[in-house]
């Protein structure tokens, strides 16, 4: 199959079907052992120092990887987007656009997938039976996340790597499939993690620096049993069509859709606190005033920008907020114990 680079998560069952194999072009940026230099070539390119790291990242992989396709999101996921597409095109690239419709109306997603079909000469009933052949192991994906938060035993770390990997399946599906396989067999011989560790979500795009931060996380005492986008992107509610599944996926629209997600999610997996991640130069920061106004919890944002690693600065913040919260939860018990005794 020929490959087709994705700048996010799109419509993955319309290009499989019309013979392409879709590789997410974030995640081969992330996954490289030469990510500076990817920068660096982006940077060289005229891309400005304060772009964020993500964009400049899919354009060194454009380059550096012989893509030749690619299909950006025009709306619904980043306007930086909009300008690397028409970079990508004086380049030479053959760039295909995909647009999600303003609202997760069922009719306007049906007309955008139908137009994206059109455009590389499918149909949305192939596309609809791709779908069906995704199911399996979309549910083993979303086995693994029940594995993190009902059962205790999958890391955040495990449980991020394969959310974040479904919106190209890690560029082979049986491949993938197999991994997650191994993993929940592996898993299910596990001792649960301890019952006294915090429990976090974490919320808002893909870290930088995943390798550091979920081990570190747990390190201090607290453990992630929720990652927000990453799980989205495996269609937790995938609806009966196409359509709808597309519509229920959360984060190409408003930031309150992901809010009623977030808080349902909250309350099932009993979340003691917060993680807003948020990428330097992403307009989606701004967002965190909606989550701190929604999100009846302890919140901590942080910033990654192109540091690769959990640097000395966010270390500090991270330890800081998971103390301020393990002094919280023993002052509400003694509390509590005091009622008990009172
Ligand atoms: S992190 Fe923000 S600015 Fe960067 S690619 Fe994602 S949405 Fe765009």
């Amino acid at each position: 199959m020929k490959k087709i680079g994705i700048t996010t998560t799109v419509p993955v069952e319309i290009l499989i079907a019309a013979g392409y194999s879709p590789v997410d072009l974030n995640n081969i940026f992330i996954g490289s052992s030469d990510r500076e230099r990817l920068v660096d070539t982006a940077e060289k390119a005229g891309f400005p120092q304060n772009c964020c790291t993500w964009i400049k990242g899919i354009y060194g992989v454009c380059l550096e990887n012989s893509i030749d396709t690619v299909l950006c999101v025009t709306s619904g996921d980043c306007s930086n987007t909009v300008m690397l597409m028409e970079v990508l095109k004086l380049k030479g690239l053959n760039v295909i656009s995909f647009a999600y419709p303003e609202e997760p109306d069922i009719g306007l997603m049906q007309k955008a997938l139908k137009k994206l079909a059109g455009r590389l000469g499918t149909t949305l009933e192939r596309a609809t039976e791709i779908r069906g052949e995704l199911e399996r192991v979309r549910h083993l994906a979303l086995e693994v996340d029940d594995l993190t938060w009902r059962d205790g035993v999958v890391s955040g770390l495990e449980n991020h790597l394969s959310l974040v990997s479904t919106s190209d399946f890690g560029g082979d599906q049986s491949e993938y499939e197999r991994r997650l396989q191994e993993l929940v067999t592996q898993a299910k011989k596990r001792e649960p993690y301890a019952d006294n560790l915090l429990r976090l979500a974490y919320i808002g795009v893909p870290p930088v620096f995943p390798g550091d931060l979920y081990p570190f996380i747990e390190r201090n005492g607290a453990r992630v049993v929720f990652n927000e986008v990453q799980r989205q992107f495996a269609m937790p509610n995938p609806g009966r069509s196409l359509a709808e599944q597309y519509c229920n996926y959360t984060y190409p629209y408003s930031v309150f859709h992901r809010v009623d997600d977030i808080l349902q999610q909250i309350r099932q997996r009993r979340i003691d606190g917060v993680i807003h991640y948020v990428q330097a130069f992403c307009h989606r920061g701004i967002g965190d005033i909606i989550f701190r106004n929604s999100i009846d919890l302890p919140i901590l944002t942080l910033e990654g920008n192109n540091d690769f690693v959990l640097n000395q600065h966010l270390r500090t913040r991270v330890e800081a907020f998971i103390d301020m919260m393990k002094r919280r939860a023993s002052s509400r018990s003694n509390v509590s114990e005091a009622g008990t005794r009172a």
